[in-house]
């Protein structure tokens, strides 16, 4: 059953304010979500009631602090269907985690010669971490490119996947087009040419059901800040057969089996890369949005976010001044829009959205070779999420209406 919309606009309080003497519509939901009150208060109660560093201690507050972690981790699991709690790793985010499996998955099994496949819609930090790991270890970085529609291409995947391929990195959704990528067909694909899959799911998980066994990814990173949780806290989900084997990412406390002077070994997963003290109370409040999320129920989340892009997207492609880029199919497309205004700069349009009281981002969105690939430098984007309204898509697009008004009275 769908939920009723006020209740969960009574849970997010932010939502209510005004900006610029106009009602907030919040729309960059892309960049970070809003965190419900049921999150505030998990951060509140850790801190009031349980903060203690963790797994290290044998008083009451270390133990329940132990509890409210590995709880989290468990909550994870089942939000994701991770087959065990152990292939859940938390990080700082979703760099991290990418940053993670670049660096350790990535030094212990790429050689010369071998490819790594990724796709031009990445956000850097689905590309940097391969970029780099390729140019030092003389192996080849490919990019599957795009359709006319704005979609990955799935015959160029099957062309650029081979057997010299050894890892695939793709997101599962677009921060910029809003495309839903089919993951698990390139999960197939890869796993054909032994190779491995990591899906990028900054962009999905929060917005979609998504279950891990089902697309058998091998690894999977998201951030907590795009799915009502608290920033600097993430996943990474890995297979337990290859985070068992991979070196770890870093050195320090908690991660380690025994430390003698000249030589040192391991913790099991998911301690083994979890070094220093974690973001503890992030996780508790990681936990607290998979709860929210949960109670609301991802189809009830997905059906809705679909409802308000296919009510916005043909009054935004309506317009003749107004270029919007990726899938013009509501059905293929998170809550992610990005467009142009003529010529006018991405940014000018942002400013003038806010001073109606729209928030919306403008910039490169961390996706420069897409944007090289649309021709463009910058677009604005304007990104939905669950608790958004019909109100604000009118309000987004009257703004539009009035920003190109404002600036060319009708002359652009
Ligand atoms: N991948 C995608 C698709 C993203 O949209 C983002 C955030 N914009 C990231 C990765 C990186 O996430 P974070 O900055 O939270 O690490």
């Amino acid at each position: 059953m769908a939920f009723n919309i006020n209740d969960v606009l009574s849970d997010f309080p932010i939502l209510s304010q005004r900006v610029n003497d106009e009602r907030l519509a919040y729309l960059d939901n892309a960049a970070t979500a809003q965190r419900p009150r049921q999150v505030l208060a998990a951060l509140q109660d850790f801190y009031t009631h349980d903060n203690a560093n963790v797994h290290r201690g044998v008083h009451t507050l270390a133990e329940r602090a132990t509890e409210d972690y590995e709880g989290a981790r468990v909550k994870v699991q089942h939000f994701i269907n991770a087959r065990s709690s152990a292939e859940v790793i938390f990080t700082k985010g979703c760099t991290d985690a990418l940053n993670l499996v670049a660096a350790s998955y990535g030094e212990a099994n790429i050689q010369a010669g071998d490819e790594i496949v990724i796709s031009i819609m990445e956000h850097h930090s689905n590309l940097i971490p391969w970029q780099q790991l390729a140019r030092h270890k003389h192996a080849t970085l490919k990019y599957i490119g795009l359709t006319a529609q704005g979609q990955l291409d799935m015959a160029a995947a099957r062309r650029q996947i081979t057997d010299r391929t050894k890892i695939v990195a793709v997101t599962h959704a677009s921060n910029v087009l809003g495309t839903v990528n089919p993951l698990k067909e390139l999960a197939v694909l890869a796993h054909q040419h032994k190779a491995v899959i990591v899906g990028d799911g900054a962009q999905a998980v929060g917005h979609m059901p998504v279950d891990v066994q089902d697309l058998d990814v091998d690894f999977y990173a998201f951030s907590g800040h795009k799915m009502m949780g608290p920033m600097g806290i993430g996943v990474l989900y890995g297979k337990a057969a290859l985070l068992r084997a991979m070196p770890p990412y870093q050195y320090g406390g908690e991660m380690i089996g025994d430390v003698h002077r000249d030589d040192s070994t391991w913790a099991d997963i998911p301690f083994k890369f979890e070094a220093g003290t974690q973001n503890v109370a992030g996780a508790v409040g990681l936990g607290a949005a998979v709860d929210y999320l949960q109670g609301l129920g991802m189809d009830n989340i997905q059906a809705r976010e679909r409802e308000l892009v296919t009510a916005v997207l043909p009054r935004l492609t309506a317009l003749p001044y107004l270029t919007v880029y990726g899938p013009q199919d509501p059905r293929q497309h998170t809550g992610v829009l990005a467009f142009n205004l003529a010529h006018l700069h991405p940014h000018d349009v942002a400013t003038a959205l806010d001073m109606e009281g729209v928030a919306v981002r403008a910039g490169h969105h961390c996706a420069q070779p897409l944007m090289e690939e649309l021709g463009v430098t910058t677009t604005a984007r304007a990104s939905f999420a669950f608790y958004n309204t019909r109100e604000d898509t009118d309000q987004l697009i009257r703004a539009i209406k009035e920003t190109k008004e404002f600036f060319n009275r009708g002359t652009i």
